[in-house]
């Protein structure tokens, strides 16, 4: 049944979705899923179904994993490191080619503007898979200088072999290729599992991947739900799982590869601390703040959802932040003057209002926001841009991670109490300081707990640049080198390099 966003898509992308039930990508097929179980894939400014959806289970996982298996022993494994680097090149392009037709993908399937879509997540996706193009004829072993007399030790760096992938979907293509690129430039294969709420773009991916040329089984896509997911890292055939998503199901998966003793990293939840300080430039402070917060309609993980405001300046920040709220343009996604999209889900719509009547019932006040929302179609999932005051660092909305446009304003005296109400918090992702005074900035950025720190700005995000948390934000870190080697084994290699050793003895 075609909706309304639907005649709003350019040819391909329509024609891409209207050509019935999506399938699994395994090895060099797309398949129906081996029970024929599908689910629907929803647009999050309508509320309708996009269309049918392969739902991967048990055995797809395991058809899935014996051949990326398959890929890893045969032609991958033999594939010198400049092809690999060649078909990630490839890859990247075609994305660039298709950037229109993705960014109309996500804009359906997720919700978000697809101008944004088209100048962050798709760009942003081929940044990363030409910055890992770069690296599989740079990764190299050592020769070590050990203390044995005629000894040659060296190391050598190998893939760590299958892995799965397990994918949000609050930027569905971006964190795709935030996974796969990575693996693939250290010469892993991938059993990919797009998030539920989201899985086009990542069909889309697979598609281009075999357009690129990639070897069958080197990448396959398994769309489903939590339970393919957790097939996935149960699987005895699969070395390393690789996951974005909430810290609840990053512990369970923590869990479990730490009994199966699977390699794992894990980018998860936070609750971001985010610090003007009396000395800013507090109108670069409000927009930034105001982004950091409610970019992506705060469906992000280093959201700065907790911002801390000297007492002095508080109701300046609060009523600059309240009138840009108030301006805010919320609608659908493939509205070209949308500025903040729906919330992806009505399980998502139903958790956000819920934090917010939580708000509301402990006494904290909605200066911005607040209501259910708002413009576009009644059915569809927005959320206005909320801003609480009155808030108390024990309420629920100042502790748990809500993953919606909700931001709570606090007022603070002194930099120690900052400092420590920034960091008590479970999380430990992201955090930021405004301010004009470099020294303070970065004597500030060394004592808050979290995996990046901005100054100035927020969220800024680089291929090159690692990314990840302390605490219970996530173990290990995507992007840069940092994520190349935890896709890579060290492999040391002993060689006695004395001559005859018996016949010394018998002489
Ligand atoms: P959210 O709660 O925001 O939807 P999740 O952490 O549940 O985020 O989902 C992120 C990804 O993890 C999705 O691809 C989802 O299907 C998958 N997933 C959910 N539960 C599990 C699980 N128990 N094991 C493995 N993957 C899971
Ligand atoms: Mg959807």
């Amino acid at each position: 049944m075609p909706t309304a966003s639907l005649d709003a898509l350019s040819d391909p992308a329509r024609s891409f979705v209207s050509s019935g039930p999506q399938r699994l990508l395994i090895g060099a097929e797309w398949v129906d899923a081996a029970d024929g179980r599908t689910f629907e894939t929803v647009d999050p400014a309508t509320g309708e179904p996009i269309c049918a959806v392969a739902h991967a289970g048990t055995d797809d996982v395991d058809r899935a994993v014996r051949a990326a298996r398959a890929a890893l022993d045969g032609p991958w494994s033999t594939m010198p490191a400049a092809g690999r680097s060649r078909l990630i090149s490839t890859l990247a392009d075609l994305l660039e080619a298709n950037a229109d037709e993705l960014a109309e993908l996500e804009a359906l399937d997720n919700g978000k503007p697809k101008k944004i879509a088209g100048i962050v997540d798709v760009p942003q996706a081929v940044a990363h898979l030409r910055y890992y193009a770069g690296w599989p004829t740079k990764i190299e072993g050592e020769t070590i200088p050990v203390s044995w007399p005629d000894m040659f030790c060296y190391t050598r760096k190998e893939p760590v072999g299958v892995c799965g992938q397990i994918i949000p979907w609050n930027f569905p293509l971006l964190m795709c290729a935030w996974k796969i690129a990575p693996a693939l430039a250290a010469g892993c294969t991938v059993v990919l599992k797009p998030a539920e709420q989201t899985p086009l773009s990542a069909l889309r991916l697979g598609r281009l991947a075999q357009e690129a040329g990639l070897p069958e089984g080197v990448l396959n896509v398994l769309t489903g739900d939590g339970s393919t997911g957790a097939a996935l890292v149960d699987h005895p055939g699969v070395d390393k799982i690789a996951f974005t998503g909430s810290t609840a199901v990053g512990r369970e998966i923590g869990a479990a590869t730490g009994r199966s003793l699977k390699r794992a990293t894990l980018e998860l939840g936070g609750k971001s601390p985010n610090i003007i300080l009396p000395d800013a430039d507090l109108k670069a402070a409000i927009k930034g703040s105001f982004q950091g917060i409610y970019f992506n309609t705060g469906q992000a993980c280093q959201a700065g959802s907790r911002l801390f405001v000297p007492r002095e300046h508080y109701d300046d920040v609060v009523s600059g932040l309240a009138e840009a709220a108030s301006k805010a343009r919320v609608g659908p996604g493939l509205e070209a003057s949308t500025q903040f999209g729906p919330v992806v889900s009505s399980e998502q719509h139903e958790r956000v209002l819920s934090y917010i009547r939580s708000g509301l019932e402990s006494g904290a006040e909605a200066v911005a926001g607040g209501d259910g929302a708002s413009e576009g179609n009644g059915a569809g999932y927005f959320v206005n841009p909320t801003l609480f005051t009155g808030v108390t660092d024990d309420m629920p909305i100042a502790r748990e991670e809500i993953f919606g446009p909700v931001l709570v304003a606090m007022p603070y005296d002194n930099i120690d109490e900052v400092v420590r109400r920034a960091n008590d918090t479970e999380y430990g992702l992201a955090a930021g300081v405004w301010t004009r005074d470099v020294a303070r900035a970065h004597r500030l950025a060394a004592r808050l707990k979290a995996g990046s720190v901005y100054i100035n700005v927020w969220g800024p995000s680089d291929p090159a640049a690692p990314f990840g948390g302390y605490k219970a934000s996530g173990i290990g870190r995507e992007m840069g080198h940092a994520n190349l080697d935890a896709y890579l084994e060290v492999k040391t290699v002993w060689t006695s390099l004395t001559e005859a050793p018996i016949s010394s003895s018998i002489a």
